[in-house]
């Protein structure tokens, strides 16, 4: 099986990089810098079937060149993991948002989610199989929403209807399309005071990236649990 993950240099990405590599799985360690990525490479011991590759979500010719990367090489993808994402903007509210901000945050965490299932659902649906993670946050769920963090927020919002609509428009039962939020987590953006280790964060992630055919679809999940969106 071939999964590829974005943002797998370090934090969450890094661990469902790794976890899905001991489940034997070749992973696409997606960097959008390839020295960062190369180093989380050899920081996992190098394993043979761990390959880094360049990836910036927010640059599409990046996502293009990737793409012509992987039909010549593979000719298949199985597994997305959409993880990268940036700007737990805790530093402004609604009213006073910088929007330039907001619109940087859309551009990795919506739009580049987003331009990843365009260019590579059509090569999951010629091989009749593929798995998407959409990592996304309980921050983005409707239920409960509070005022905080409006831009990253938005983004997760968004991202968990991109998971609806995207779900929506394949009901085959081969393609299988959901969220997951990891919980608090001890990386870059969690920081330091979250009750969570990145290798719990992923786990579910490594889940629904591994669901059987005819799993759930659609749905938005924390600790194997489906949550309301
Ligand atoms: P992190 O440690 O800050 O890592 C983010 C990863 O995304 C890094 O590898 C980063 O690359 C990459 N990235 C950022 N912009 C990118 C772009 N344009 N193209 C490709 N890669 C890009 O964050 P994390 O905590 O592991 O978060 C991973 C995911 O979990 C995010 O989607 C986040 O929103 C979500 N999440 C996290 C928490 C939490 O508590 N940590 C909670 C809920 C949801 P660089 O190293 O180059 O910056």
């Amino acid at each position: 099986m071939l999964a590829l993950v974005t943002g797998g240099n370090k934090g969450i990405g890094f661990e469902i990089t790794r976890q899905l590599a001991d489940l034997g799985h070749t992973v696409l360690l997606g960097s959008r810098n390839l020295e960062r990525g190369l180093a989380a490479r050899k920081q996992m011991g190098d394993p043979d079937n761990v390959q880094v590759i360049q990836l910036d979500v927010s640059d599409t010719e990046s996502i293009k060149a990737l793409y012509d990367q992987i039909r010549s090489e593979y000719n298949r993808l199985d597994v997305l993991v959409n993880n990268a994402g940036i700007n737990y903007d805790t530093w402004h509210n609604t009213f006073n948002a910088d929007l330039d901000n907001v619109r940087e945050t859309l551009e990795t965490n919506l739009f580049g989610a987003w331009a990843m299932i365009q260019q590579f659902i059509p090569l999951m649906q010629s091989n009749h199989y593929g798995r998407v993670v959409n990592v996304s946050s309980g921050a983005g769920a409707i239920h409960g929403m509070s005022s905080g963090t409006p831009g990253y927020a938005i983004s997760k919002a968004a991202m968990n209807v991109l998971t609806i609509k995207a779900a929506q428009l394949i009901r085959s039962g081969d393609i299988l399309i959901n969220s997951v939020c990891p919980g608090w987590v001890r990386t870059e953006m969690g920081g330091s005071s979250a009750p969570r280790s990145p290798q719990h964060g992923a786990e579910t992630i490594v889940w629904a990236a591994t669901l059987p055919k005819g799993g759930p679809t659609g749905k938005f999940f924390r600790d194997k649990n489906e949550i309301d969106f």
